[in-house]
């Protein structure tokens, strides 16, 4: 194959600061990671609460191996389906509070198998203007017509509703949103978007990535905190973030689940996810809705307020992600550089992560970081910084 194309266009990437490139990690003691034989606190991780080096769920996966091997060894459909996967389904569905709960490979192969297997050419779907790439992947997938909305604009999601109801009468509206969005750790109105969804007669798929294991009563999420899981149709989650360990899942009504056995590809035509992953999954959702759990939500939170200088949460669904607006790629990646220097790993995320200019530093805390870690992290921004910049001030549409 001829590579000139391909440098060319890796060079076009490295003159705009977007290139990318693969960092390994030594070995990881909690928090902290060891890379080019140095040590780091790790403040870009999502394991909001240091499970995936949790006791429990590391001998949880060494039992699950040695009772059902290293691979699922077939797809779900066919003799992929273990006892764990049962297991963990059936503690989901309990978890989220729903009939049932289907698992995936992972949250994309959950967004872009159930979004297509629901939604197709005739229908129309209306997404939020930052949600992760697998929702938007899964509805160019679907083939259904796509609209965007400002991120959590309430009066233009309405316009929209109202457009979709009028052009298509009798199709399927699906709304997406996600309930703490990944890049911003801002929370969407779910209250009101529930509200104008049931209004024009449409769906809603709440990807809970972030909040799920982090917010609501027992962790189990905005919805929950709010009363409302009830009212949306299909419930999204990771295993991979709180949860500490891999995959994703849906919970929703029998019917929906029913379906998705029966139609979603990622699915479907998937070896089942190991028996090591399942059976961590299943003591990480034991842990986050157990006491335990609780309590290290409750040191998330005091972490998360001593990195926002004690500003005042949001209610009590606070997101453990402080994104730092810093605008150029090429600054947010010198910055980034510079607390690495000092011992802090704090990613530089950039188009098309983000909107281009829109360069941030985004920190990611744990219950497992230590206060002083998190004071030493300040004083590390504020050294890094070539403006003064307030943690965790960012409005994307201020
Ligand atoms: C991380 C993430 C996913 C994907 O989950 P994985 O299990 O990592 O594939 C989906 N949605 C959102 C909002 C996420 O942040």
């Amino acid at each position: 194959m001829n590579s000139s194309p391909n440098l060319r266009r890796l060079a076009a990437l490295k003159a705009k600061s977007l290139h990318r490139r693969l960092r390994t990690i030594d070995s990881v003691d909690g928090i902290r990671v060891q890379r080019d034989g140095r040590v780091f606190v790790n403040f870009a991780s999502n394991d909001y609460l240091g499970l995936a080096q949790h006791p429990a769920l590391r001998a949880a996966a060494i039992e699950a191996v040695k009772e059902f091997g290293a691979g699922s060894g077939a797809s779900r459909l066919i003799t992929g389906t273990l006892a764990v996967h049962q297991e963990l389904e059936a503690k989901l569905a309990v978890f989220k509070q729903t009939t049932a709960a289907l698992t995936f490979e992972s949250g994309y192969a959950a967004a872009t198998g159930t979004i297509p297997a629901l939604f197709g050419k005739g229908d129309i779907i209306i997404l939020d203007k930052l949600v992760h790439a697998c929702l938007i992947d899964g509805a160019r997938l679907s083939g259904a017509e796509i609209r965007v909305y400002p991120h959590n604009r309430l009066d233009r999601l309405e316009e929209l509703l109202k457009w979709a109801r009028q052009k298509r009468p009798g199709s399927n509206i699906l709304v997406l949103t996600e309930s703490v969005f990944s890049m911003d750790g801002d929370l969407c109105p779910l209250s009101e978007i529930v509200e104008l969804k049931e209004k024009y007669g449409a769906i809603l798929l709440l990807d809970e990535a972030h909040a799920t294991g982090v917010c609501g009563p027992g962790g189990a999420g905005l919805a929950a905190e709010l009363g409302l899981g009830n009212r949306i149709e299909i419930q999204m989650g990771t295993l991979s973030k709180a949860v500490g360990s891999a995959g994703g899942f849906v919970a929703g009504d029998a019917a929906l689940i029913d379906l998705l056995i029966n139609s979603a590809r990622t699915f479907i035509y998937s070896t089942a996810p190991t028996p090591a992953a399942v059976a961590a999954a299943i003591a990480g959702v034991s842990l986050i809705s157990s006491p335990t759990g609780e309590q290290l939500r409750a040191t998330l939170r005091d972490n998360v307020k001593r990195c926002r200088e004690n500003q005042e949460l949001t209610g009590s669904c606070g997101s453990a992600i402080v994104p730092i607006v810093v605008g150029s790629e090429s600054e947010a990646l010198r910055a980034s550089e510079k607390l690495a220097e000092q011992g802090y790993l704090v990613p530089a995320i950039r188009f098309p992560t983000v909107p281009r200019n829109s360069a941030r530093l985004r920190v990611t805390l744990s219950a497992a970081h230590e206060p002083k870690e998190i004071l030493g992290l300040r004083e590390a921004i504020a050294g890094a910084a070539t403006e003064p910049i307030r943690l965790g001030l960012h409005r994307p549409d201020a």
